[in-house]
């Protein structure tokens, strides 16, 4: 999966950090970092997801963009209230 860039200094220098632990996405040009991603739970101590998971999830969660959600239900909307207009102007 692709990285975008810093939401916040739209840097390309992004890369995702971890170690066993979690993982996450940081930028190397103003430090900012995504929201964290474990890799295992602590009470029961155990395993929730392999290190690859967690890389894909951190930029999954990196990528986010509320923006995009908004553009998408904008556009859902505008053609649902088109094909509204539709059968109505078919109906009458
Ligand atoms: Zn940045």
């Amino acid at each position: 999966m692709k990285i975008k860039p810093c939401p916040f200094c739209g840097s390309d220098k992004v890369r995702v950090i971890g170690n066993d632990y979690f993982m996450r996405v940081a930028c190397d040009a103003c430090n900012v970092a995504g929201p964290l991603i474990m890799l295992y739970d602590i009470k029961p101590t155990r395993i929730i997801m392999t290190k690859k998971e967690g890389k894909e999830k951190a930029i999954e969660k990196w990528n986010k963009r509320v923006a995009d959600e908004i553009l998408e239900l904008i556009s859902k909307r505008t053609k649902g209230e088109a094909s509204a207009k539709r059968i109505w102007r078919v109906g009458r």
